[in-house]
């Protein structure tokens, strides 16, 4: 089990990344959704040891990842969001150089160890070709080889299928299904699919708070028979937006589709009722919070 509680980070600026997030993870794949900026990457680097924070606790098994990350730390595996290789060095090699600065020291020796993880993340026909060449896909399975040295209990992806095609991120996800089985894996995205496929529970981060801890089944739920799709008059998308709650307005095939939430409420004119994605619920909650903090500020400036 993972556990932290009251995490804050204030980087120099002074800017706070993180304002007191408080967050129980079991094993299996959890999801960390949120837009750019909203405190995803502090947060991995906290949890992986890397980052000292300003306050706060991490425990993973009872064990303090910040204040004895040295304890901690054969028991993580990471995959950081910008993860640099050596593009001449070839994928074999690669890996050892990683699984060194690691430290791990494999029974069975380096060579054998490293061929048995690329092996295990389907790169063994890749090992002898340089880093430099291999796909975007190929890239984040030999970072998921490094991070899986030495059978951690938790690993923590930071946005890893960012600029995979889709045949490659399909191909991650099965990696990561299967890398969950028996361990904690926490993912960080900014993509409502990687959450939808891979996690049966998430949390929501904006701003550095997180604004809901759910299942993709109980976020749907909240957003039932409110949700409603049409093809709109693009003359008439600036009426809406103002007066509904849009959570998307996408050109199909050239036209106008609007999806928008409606509690309770009457669709607008040639709209009709379509079941709620996560997506959806991921949109409609950034949009309500927006809108609170929109209404917050007002009522301090009235208050001023
Ligand atoms: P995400 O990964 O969700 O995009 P980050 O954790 O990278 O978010 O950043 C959260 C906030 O902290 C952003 O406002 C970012 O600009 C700021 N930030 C991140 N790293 C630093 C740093 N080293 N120094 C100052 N500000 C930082
Ligand atoms: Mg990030």
């Amino acid at each position: 089990m993972l556990q932290i509680r009251d995490l804050v980070q204030v980087y120099p600026g002074p800017v706070t990344a993180l304002q007191g997030i408080r967050l129980d993870v079991g094993e299996g794949l959890f999801g960390l959704l949120g837009p750019n900026g909203a405190g995803k990457s502090t947060l991995m680097k906290i949890l992986a040891g890397l980052l000292e924070p300003t306050s706060g606790s991490v425990l993973l098994d009872d064990d303090d990842i910040v204040k004895e990350p040295a304890k901690v730390w054969s028991r993580l595996g990471y995959l950081p969001q910008d993860f640099g290789f050596y593009p001449h060095l070839d994928g074999a090699a690669m890996l050892e150089h990683l699984l060194v600065l690691k430290g791990v020291r494999p029974k069975q020796g380096m060579k054998a160890y490293a061929a048995e993880l690329l092996e295990r993340v389907n790169l063994t026909a890749a090992a002898k070709r340089k880093v430099g060449g291999y796909s975007g896909g190929m890239r984040q399975r030999l970072g998921i080889a490094q991070a899986l040295a030495g059978d951690p209990r938790l690993i923590i992806v930071d946005e890893p299928t960012a600029g995979l095609d889709p045949e490659e991120r399909l191909r991650f996800y099965d990696l990561l299904a299967e890398l969950a089985q028996g361990r904690i894996v926490l993912l960080s995205t900014h993509i409502v699919e990687d959450v939808a496929v891979l996690c049966p529970r998430l949390a929501v981060i904006r701003k550095g708070r997180l604004v809901a801890v759910t299942t993709p089944a109980e976020a749907r739920e909240k957003l039932r028979d409110g949700m409603f799709e049409g093809f709109v008059d693009p003359a008439r998308l600036d009426e809406l937006k103002r007066t509904r709650r849009v959570t998307q307005s996408m050109l199909v095939e050239g036209r106008r589709r609007v999806r928008l939430f409606e509690p309770g409420g009457a669709a607008p004119e040639g709209f009709e009722r379509v079941p709620a994605t996560l997506e959806d619920a991921y949109l409609v909650l950034q949009r309500g919070e927006e809108l609170g903090e929109r209404l917050a500020a007002v009522r301090t400036m009235e208050g001023a």
